[in-house]
């Protein structure tokens, strides 16, 4: 099987709530997504989405991905897609970095190995544990109070495992923290993610600002230096995310002891190849992840949850259903949020079917 044809599709994702903030006064209103279709010889057509968190998250931007496809589309052409790793070292080799690019390429060439497998993505992945598996839900940043006022309505839903949105100025966090920690009932859990957001000072007292409160303190600062001096200070359990985006990173960070859970997003590690191997070393390694993606509508969602489902649960820590945050459904068969849960799709490869009518026209067709 060769791929004949790569093309790829903008969407707009505005949010329920208006708007999604979080650390540095950063805020996103409309995600701007790029769903990729990879056509082959023997009709088989598989689905992909990138969707950074803006162009201030990672080093990653939505014109960037589509600019990326267009310059790695023509080194595809005529290689088989169900050959995950071979295509891989192929698009690595065609343009160095850039790993967010090769994620929805990548995540739809799992597609078309599923399809032709006739097998769910989440079975090729390494094979489903139970029924589902565990969301969390993001509070975007606000007040202290306006915060605290969201996790009833929330666990409403079902979730029982609240992110904070910090990493501002250090009394409003310490308050923010404390404000929804209030609120939290037995069993529910709570992480304060700063994205990065303060300085070594500023995690610093943070840390010891909430000492009693059991909350995990996710990517304090920016560098993972930064990241290992805040850990070995403070006992509170540790996320690291925006640090980690490779093989070499994670290894490095668990031979640290500098993370209790690592955050592995597909696109920062390059798509369900690469997000795979970093899962399956975690699971080796004893690390607990959180498995989801930057962002993104229906299509992100599906391939998180395959890889989520395959993710042995007492490792996986949490999840996340991107397209209950959206208003706009941009692919039918997609995973819905269930009492906080959801589940991958048992039909084969990610087992979605684009709306042709919300995705229009592509953007860029190669071949
Ligand atoms: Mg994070």
């Amino acid at each position: 099987m060769r791929i004949t044809r790569i093309s790829a599709f903008q969407v707009d994702l505005p949010l329920h709530e208006g708007s999604y903030k979080w650390s540095g006064g950063k805020s996103v209103d409309v995600f701007d997504s790029t769903i990729v279709r990879v056509e082959t010889d023997a009709g088989v057509t598989g689905h992909g989405e990138v969707c950074p968190l803006g162009p201030f998250y990672l080093p990653a931007y939505a014109k960037g991905a589509r600019e990326g496809i267009r310059e790695l589309g023509p080194h595809l052409l005529g290689e088989d897609p169900t050959a995950l790793w071979p295509l891989n070292r192929r698009m690595d080799a065609a343009l160095k970095g850039h790993a967010y690019v090769k994620s929805a390429i990548d995540i739809a060439c799992w597609d078309i190995l599923g399809q032709v497998s006739n097998q769910p993505v989440c079975t090729l992945l390494g094979g489903r544990y139970g029924d589902d598996f565990v969301l969390y839900r993001a509070i975007s940043q606000e007040s202290p109070k306006a915060m605290a006022a969201k996790v009833a309505g929330y666990r409403d839903e079902g979730y029982r495992r609240f992110q904070l949105k910090v990493g501002a100025d250090v009394e409003t966090d310490i308050a923010r923290i404390h404000a929804v920690a209030a609120e939290l009932q037995s069993g529910d859990v709570l992480v304060a993610d700063a994205n990065t957001g303060w300085l070594m000072h500023d995690a610093a007292r943070v840390v010891r600002g909430v000492r009693d409160v059991d909350v995990y303190i996710e990517q304090p600062c920016d560098s993972y230096e930064e990241c290992l001096s805040i850990r070995r200070r403070t006992d509170h359990p540790f996320v690291l995310d925006e640090s980690i985006d490779g093989m070499p990173e994670l290894l490095r960070a668990n031979a640290d002891q500098a993370m209790d859970v690592v955050n592995i997003k597909i696109s920062k590690f390059g798509g369900l190849t690469k997000a795979k191997q970093a899962r399956d070393m975690c699971v080796s390694l004893g690390v607990a992840m959180t498995i989801e993606d930057s962002w993104g509508g229906d299509v992100t969602t599906a391939a998180i949850a395959h890889l989520a489902h395959s993710t042995p649960t007492e490792l996986l820590f949490t999840s996340t259903d991107f397209n209950s945050y959206v208003t706009v459904s941009t692919a039918e068969g997609a995973p819905q949020r269930q009492n906080g849960r959801m589940a991958a799709s048992t039909s084969p490869g990610l087992g979605v079917a684009p709306r042709m009518n919300v995705l229009g026209d592509p953007v860029l067709t190669i071949g």
